[in-house]
């Protein structure tokens, strides 16, 4: 167990799934309109309200347009505060400081990525214009909880789903539960277009701002926007691969259970599942209890297994030198990043790729 298997050497590249339809749908396009007032792109749209079981989808130019259009039908604007856990990426935190409004860090829940209430209750104040909760890694936070409690105190909840395509809770995408759900079709997400987003929202009021914000406020010169519209081209690449996504999502589930059942490791667990939730594998995120973690991303790293926690250096964001004026201490967050690390389950991987995992992994001794 010394060098990296031969198999495996490419494991952090076989990310990109291969469809044998994306010519076919790129082709079609192209005999028709490229821009985003296309009808290509009005008909992905209906099919993401069709596959998300949601009323209303704004297709954008990238997961952090989708932020940025989110956060400006919320209403947030120049000095407002805007609350979100820490353990989230920069991708989420850049835009509200790019809004001019002030990320204000709430803890996450001890085991779970989800916002803590008591915290939250804490954090929260008149210039509260909005809360985001992220679904890291694909793994559900209760929002359900959260939802009834921005609706009570009257903040818009804004989840960002970007790494959470088809995560469920009860039954149903955690874009139900919320008042605008923003995600990312970037090359290395679950739904990949290259470049892409879109925001989905439950109501209608909503999805118009959303809608006018990405297009230069409609160009009416009375309402300000900006030009965040999604190109045809990807947006045909996204609809035909929409139709490819239970599917995939289906083998990445079935990949995390096939490595799950091989890996024996008294320091290794799978993260904890909140009730009632469905992760949808873009990671299976593991639980690591040893007394020195990161030398365990790193073994794994060196045999070829690569860690998200590495890649991104993954910490509390307010520990990156440009968000380090917002600290505000987030013990559990902390703790949550510092005990876990990814491992990569997408369709590309074959059953020895991931055996090969589970046993590298089995194997180490701390
Ligand atoms: C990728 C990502 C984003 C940004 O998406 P882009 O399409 O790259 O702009 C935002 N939030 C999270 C959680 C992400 O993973």
């Amino acid at each position: 167990m010394n060098s990296p298997h031969p198999v495996v050497r490419t494991l952090a590249d076989k990310f990109r799934p291969e469809y044998a339809d994306d010519l076919d749908a790129v082709v079609e396009v192209l005999q028709k309109g490229l821009s985003g007032t296309s009808t290509t792109v009005s008909d992905y749209e209906r099919d993401l309200c069709g596959y998300f079981d949601s009323p209303n989808a704004i297709a954008v130019s990238s997961g952090a347009a989708a932020i940025s259009v989110a956060l400006a039908a919320a209403g947030v604007a120049r000095g407002d505060e805007v609350v979100l856990t820490p353990t989230a990426p920069l991708c989420t935190v850049y835009p509200v400081m790019a809004a001019g409004a002030v990320p204000v860090f709430v803890d996450t829940r001890v085991d779970n990525f989800g916002a803590d209430l008591v915290c939250l209750d804490r954090v929260l104040s008149s210039k509260t214009k909005a809360i985001v909760d992220i679904a890291m890694w694909g793994y559900p936070t209760p929002v359900d909880e959260l939802y009834q409690f921005a609706r009570d105190r009257s903040v818009p909840l804004i989840l960002d789903l970007a790494h959470a395509h088809g995560t469920k809770i009860r039954g149903r995408h955690l874009s139900a539960y919320c008042d605008l759900a923003c995600f990312s079709t970037h090359e290395r997400k679950v739904l990949a277009t290259g470049e892409g987003g879109f925001v989905l929202s439950n109501t209608l009021n909503l999805a118009e701002r959303c809608r006018s914000y990405s297009r230069f406020g409609n160009l009416n010169g009375r309402d300000f926007g900006l030009n965040f519209k999604l190109g045809a081209l990807p947006a045909a690449l996204g609809r035909s691969r929409l139709a490819h996504l239970d599917a995939q999502l289906l083998q990445r589930k079935r990949n995390a259970g096939r490595l799950l059942a091989q890996v024996a490791h008294h320091n290794v667990s799978e993260a904890t599942i909140v009730s009632g939730g469905e992760p949808n594998y873009y990671s299976l995120n593991l639980r690591l209890t040893f007394s020195n973690n990161r030398r365990f991303i790193e073994y794994l790293e060196e045999r070829g297994i690569p860690s998200d926690v590495a890649r991104y250096g993954c910490r509390c964001l307010y520990e990156f030198p440009a968000v380090a004026r917002f600290a505000r201490h987030c013990p559990n967050g902390a703790a949550l990043l510092g005990g876990m690390t990814t491992i990569p389950v997408h369709p590309g991987l074959t059953d020895a790729d991931l055996d090969y995992v589970a046993e590298v992994i089995s194997c180490y001794r701390d």
